[in-house]
């Protein structure tokens, strides 16, 4: 077991005890590995990088319509409560000579999710980062999350969606593109 790890699960005892939990009974004896593993993974994406997520599934290609991958699951935590957030994004960009492997587009949208975010933050970083990476003539994110900081300390109304959006290039000069977009992902299947 790694020092990292076992750091963690001293942690997760102390947290137990300070919740007023007994870590000695049985149905906990295992909470604290189990939270620490948990973490590990949900916080991942801070150990990947996007070179070796795009793997060269850059290509050249003349296509130049818009392309969209909708419906994107997602899944991450907030910053100000260590609380999950999660629900559906939109990713579209339209290329200028370069496209890049439909299945990199969810993968860079985990990345981003598997660390402490805001979802604002997160919608740009998604953006910027295609952008950076395909030079197209715009890209448009769209998030759509449920916050659990909000419905289970019942901030907010239950069903309530948080959406945020990050536009660049043709999305956000071009309103008939932005249009053609958001008409896209409100679609019903
Ligand atoms: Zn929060």
């Amino acid at each position: 077991m790694n020092k990292d790890r076992q750091n963690l699960e001293k942690l997760i005892e102390q947290l137990l005890i300070e919740i007023g939990e007994d870590p000695k009974r049985e149905g906990l004896l295992k909470t604290p590995s189990r939270v620490a593993a948990a973490w590990e993974f949900l916080a991942n994406g801070y150990q990947r990088d996007i070179n070796s997520i795009i793997n060269d599934a850059i290509f050249k290609e003349s296509y130049d319509e818009m392309v969209t991958v909708r419906d994107i699951e997602f899944f991450s935590l907030c910053e100000h409560h260590l609380l999950p957030f999660f629900g559906k994004a939109h990713v579209a960009y339209i290329p200028d000579g370069k496209i890049i492997g439909l299945s990199k587009i969810p993968r860079i949208v985990e990345m981003f999710g598997r660390r402490l975010q805001v979802q604002e933050r997160m919608t740009k970083e998604i953006a910027e980062t295609l952008n950076d990476v395909l030079q197209p003539k715009g890209v448009a994110v769209v998030l759509e999350g449920r916050h659990l900081c909000m419905q289970m300390r019942g901030v907010e109304k239950k069903n309530s969606y948080a959406t945020t959006s990050f536009m660049v290039g043709l999305f956000r000069e071009d309103a008939r593109t932005r249009k053609e977009f958001l008409d896209i992902i409100s679609m019903k299947n």
